[in-house]
């Protein structure tokens, strides 16, 4: 253990009891208040919307539930106006000492500064997600990923250090390398993307790697919602002969969710985060809906009541593992803009996809889709081994007995389909031919 994390295996935190938890996150929003609220006229701006100027004018979480929520155009446009960095800051710019940026998936990049204490705050979160996985002191977890402004890993490679065990990064090489480096340095756990954890299944298959032999015991995944959805956790198990554990984590918000050895859902970190869910038509408080976080432990670049776009079922009962944080049922369902509406049924693609991951014959997948007037039609691209008529048949069914619609689904040439290493792009809207 590092003595420069003294909190990092407080386990205390994960299971108070639900009014201790309150009165801890409690006390965590005053410090955050106090922090931002004088300083950072973005977070300054934000409490006089609801009738707040001072850090003491918080006096309740009704008072709480009056901020409005902070919406990400609102990020944007504020960097847009104070380029590079905004005015979200609580401290003077030489406090901060790291930079990383969103992946633009839905516009404009987002910048985002760490001061040493915030970065701090992120590998501890870290810390709880890799708990969450089993791993610790002895453990050697490596990072197959090309190291850029993306945070996700950098935090998970600094929690990895926090936790005690070793970080072995895997930049500059390519999946072959990279199976290698594995088997070279005795990596017991991986953390990338669902998606890489099947690429890099494809790779071994392909060179004669038995990857289920290389001792890996767990793999740790975050930047898609993949390893929630049964079917493609069961595919990378089976590969890698591994558990496999889901995460969820944003560059803005911080790595908020994390599952436990139950593997009954994402835990929501508690300690560290304020997790509310709202119906996105009406705003009010529900028990599905848009997930709306609060980090506790940023306090020079904080977010109150952030809308994450990320649609979740909540589940409050006392998990199996012993922890007392909610869990989000089923991991993260889709995001919110990226429901379809496929002859008048609500399709996530996570749905889609947990139905094309049952079949070991399809490698890869992409899912487009046409609007004709308010309706969505989808067309199945599927990379399939052996039979692809049967298969693609086979598939279609499995979509319309589970789902109740019928899509068209077509065969494509092997490697013909993007692979990916960061956030696995599979749904394309086109225009009608
Ligand atoms: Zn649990």
């Amino acid at each position: 253990m590092s003595g420069a994390f003294p909190a990092f295996l407080d386990r205390g935190l994960e299971t108070l009891d639900p009014d201790a938890l309150r009165r801890h996150q409690w006390a965590r929003v005053q410090t955050l208040a106090r922090a931002a609220v004088p300083a950072n006229p973005f977070v300054a701006a934000q409490w006089r919307r609801a009738g707040l100027t001072a850090p003491a004018d918080l006096r309740s979480w009704e008072d709480f539930r009056r901020l409005p929520l902070t919406r990400k155009s609102e990020l944007v446009e504020d960097q847009a106006a104070r380029p590079p960095f905004g005015t979200n800051l609580s401290y003077p710019l030489d406090r901060y000492v790291r930079v990383h940026q969103t992946s633009g998936t839905t516009g404009a990049p987002l910048r985002w500064l760490d001061t040493q204490e915030s970065w701090d705050w992120w590998a501890r979160c870290w810390g709880f997600v890799l708990r969450g996985a089993g791993l610790g002191p002895g453990d050697r977890v490596f990072f197959p990923f090309s190291f850029g402004l993306f945070v996700g890993f950098w935090a998970g490679f600094e929690g990895t250090r926090a936790i005690g065990a070793l970080a072995i990064p895997g930049g500059g090489q390519d999946s072959a390398q990279r199976l290698a480096a594995m088997e070279t340095l005795g990596a017991t756990a991986v953390c990338c993307t669902p998606s890489y954890a099947l690429h890099l299944a494809e790779t071994a298959r392909g060179r004669g790697v038995a990857l289920d032999r290389l001792g890996i015991r767990a793999t740790v995944h975050a930047g898609e919602p993949g390893a929630g959805i049964p079917a493609v956790r069961a595919r990378i198990e089976e590969a890698w002969g591994a558990r496999a554990y889901d995460h969820a984590g944003m560059t803005e918000m911080g790595a908020y969710g994390f599952e436990c050895a139950a593997q009954a859902g994402l835990h929501v970190n508690e300690a560290e985060f304020i997790a509310e869910v709202i119906d996105p038509a009406t705003g009010g408080p529900a028990d599905e809906g848009e997930l709306v976080l609060t980090n506790l432990g940023r306090l020079g670049s904080p977010l109150l009541r952030y809308p994450t776009g990320d649609r979740v079922r909540i589940d409050r009962t006392r998990c199996a593992c012993g922890r007392t944080f909610l869990r989000l049922e089923g991991g993260i369902l889709g995001r919110v803009d990226d429901m379809l509406i496929v002859r008048g049924v609500n399709v996530f693609p996570s749905a889609l996809e947990g139905i094309v991951r049952r079949f070991p014959d399809v490698d890869e997948f992409l899912i487009e889709v046409y609007r004709r007037g308010q309706l969505d039609e989808v067309r199945l691209l599927l990379e399939v081994n052996g039979h692809p008529k049967a298969v693609v048949a086979a598939v279609q069914e499995a979509i319309r007995v589970d789902l109740g619609i019928r899509v068209e689904a077509v065969p494509v040439p092997g490697q013909s389909l993007p692979r990916y290493e960061l956030k696995a792009r599979r749904l394309v809207r086109r225009a009608i031919e």
